[in-house]
């Protein structure tokens, strides 16, 4: 059995990650979403296993010790990382799996998975970048302002990508990686 494509969605914090994997899992429900860890407290109306699996440090090194993690990083103080054996299942069974992780993750697991198919989601510029977070209403000004400066390193290293895909609107920005999923079919069913 082939196995399933590895999709890695990445980009700045604030560019709309989340839901254009929401908007995506409708339009594509055969694609498999996988949930990382975190140390980071929950926001209102997330749900533990659903949004993240929320841990403590504790937790979360443990999962690190035990190479639980296909790849983990920090983040603006907070710890995230992707469980590995839910990956790996997942594309053993032939399907598709979408990771939404930031830059310096996305990079290992480059390493780990060259053959994967890495998007940056783009902002249309810095400052509606900047508009989303604020209108997120979740950030202090200070994580604020340390989301937009990782911003500005990570869109530098969007040369590591494969695509770049701009969230100008999120049906069309899902339909571009519709669009590539299907290309990378395509590429693998050469012989
Ligand atoms: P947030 O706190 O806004 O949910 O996420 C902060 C950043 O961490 C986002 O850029 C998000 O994509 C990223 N992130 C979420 N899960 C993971 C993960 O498993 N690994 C890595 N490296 N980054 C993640």
């Amino acid at each position: 059995m082939d196995k399933g494509l590895l999709l890695v969605l990445s980009g700045p914090s604030g560019v709309g990650k989340g839901t254009v994997c929401t908007a995506l899992r409708k339009r594509a429900p055969e694609l498999i979403y996988s949930v990382s860890a975190t140390t980071r407290v929950p926001r209102q109306g997330e749900v533990d296993g659903v949004n993240y699996f929320f841990k403590s440090h504790e937790q979360f090194k443990h999962m690190i010790e035990h190479d639980q993690l296909l790849e983990w990083a920090e983040y603006v103080g907070n710890y995230y990382g992707t469980p590995r054996d839910f990956v790996q299942k997942t594309l053993d069974q032939g399907l598709d799996i979408i990771l939404e992780i930031e830059v310096q993750g996305a990079l290992k697991v480059k390493e780990k998975f060259p053959e994967g198919v890495f998007v940056f989601l783009m902002p249309p510029s810095l400052q509606e970048l900047q508009s989303r977070i604020v209108g997120r209403g979740t950030e202090s000004e200070e994580t604020i302002m340390r989301r937009m400066t990782a911003a500005v390193e990570e869109i530098a290293l969007m040369q590591h990508y494969d695509y770049a895909v701009v969230n100008d609107h999120i049906e069309s920005a899902c339909s571009r990686i519709q669009s590539i999923i299907t290309a990378e079919h395509c590429k693998r069913e050469r012989v």
